[in-house]
């Protein structure tokens, strides 16, 4: 991967030296997992006649790069598929502000940086699933995953995933330090086997029965409901059910993807026309007709796939809130030998 970047890089700078800034691109570092962005990106490229450079891996691995590379990083863009690392790269300095009327404009408040150094682009709700024939009472709230009457029946992943860390970040928010560690050993307990496998395979853990509740982000059922997903067609997923945790009180977790620009962007300009486009209904409608997320940005319309999953409360917890339990979070589970 560094290879390809250096040889990148290499034929940028031949090429600007050339031709004096005629080639337009936005090297996009990315730990969206998600081929249909693919099509996001083209649309852009095609639109604006600015090539996107794609790096991919874990944000993580992402982050550290950039650290790493300091001030001669080539990166423009830093896009992830949860804010609270987004938070992070902030808080170390290697983001910078971006002023700009639309983004500011069509993304809520609360949905970005208070400094404007990322901005949310898509949602998604980490939900409850569960088999309708075997599992009567489902749980209701995030904590009765936690309840003995759940023992043995719940597949979720690894305490490694971004999306599980965040969401006991938001309990240690809502509910207190305590409760959380409760909660955590809790589940640990009524786990069916050890984690294992992304969110689909908690899915397909329902199905071959070896799991009667799961817990996974909503686009993962939603894009199973639009378009051929293996081991979840119709038939098999007949008996999946869902709940959207929460709803008499904080509401279901929200996890949220989004970008920023990076402190060195050598390509400044093209990186916030990349942003802005990412605000644009088309690309926004895109999220939700190409991934099966949730638009950040009103009026945009939702996908039937995932409209299909029902409308619910969301809960609206301050992502730097989130963002800086993490660490704890990753201690409780630590703790609670959540592998
Ligand atoms: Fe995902």
């Amino acid at each position: 991967m560094t290879r390809t970047m250096s040889l990148l890089l290499g034929a940028t700078i031949a090429v600007s030296a050339a031709t004096a800034a005629q080639a337009q691109e936005v090297n996009l570092y990315s730990s969206r997992h998600y081929e249909t962005d693919e099509r996001l990106y083209s649309d852009f490229e095609d639109a604006t006649g600015i090539t996107i450079n794609r790096i991919e891996g874990n944000a993580d691995e992402l982050i550290a790069r950039i650290q790493a590379e300091g001030a001669n990083s080539p990166a423009d863009v830093l896009l992830t598929v949860d804010t609270s690392r987004l938070q992070r790269a902030a808080g170390m300095g290697i983001l910078q502000p971006v002023e700009s009327a639309l983004l500011t404009e069509r993304i809520p408040a609360n949905l970005r940086n208070d400094d404007n150094l990322w901005f949310g682009f898509s949602q998604r709700a980490r939900i409850i699933f569960y088999d309708t024939e075997r599992v009567t009472t489902p749980p209701q709230t995030y904590l009765d995953l936690a309840d003995d009457a759940y023992e043995g029946m719940i597949c979720i992943r690894s305490s490694t995933n971004i999306y599980n860390q965040t969401l006991l970040s938001s309990i240690i928010e809502n509910h207190g330090e305590q409760v959380a560690r409760d909660w955590a050993a809790g589940v640990v307990e009524n786990m069916a086997r050890d984690p294992q496998g992304g969110d689909t395979d908690q899915l397909r853990g329902i199905i071959s029965g070896e799991c009667d509740i799961a817990v996974a982000n909503t686009y993962y059922l939603a894009r199973a409901i639009r378009r051929d997903v293996d081991g979840l067609s119709p038939e098999d997923r007949a008996n999946i059910g869902w709940v959207f945790p929460d709803q008499g009180g904080n509401g279901a977790h929200i996890n949220l993807s989004g970008g920023g620009i990076a402190a060195n962007a050598p390509n400044f300009d093209a990186a916030v026309a990349f942003l802005e486009y990412l605000a644009s209904d088309q690309a926004q409608e895109y999220f939700s007709a190409g991934n099966d997320e949730y638009p950040v940005v009103a009026g945009v319309t939702i996908a039937p796939s995932a409209a299909e999953l029902g409308e619910f409360v969301a809960d609206d917890l301050s992502l730097a809130a989130i963002a800086a339990n993490l660490p704890l979070a990753q201690a409780i589970f630590n703790e609670a030998g959540w592998e």
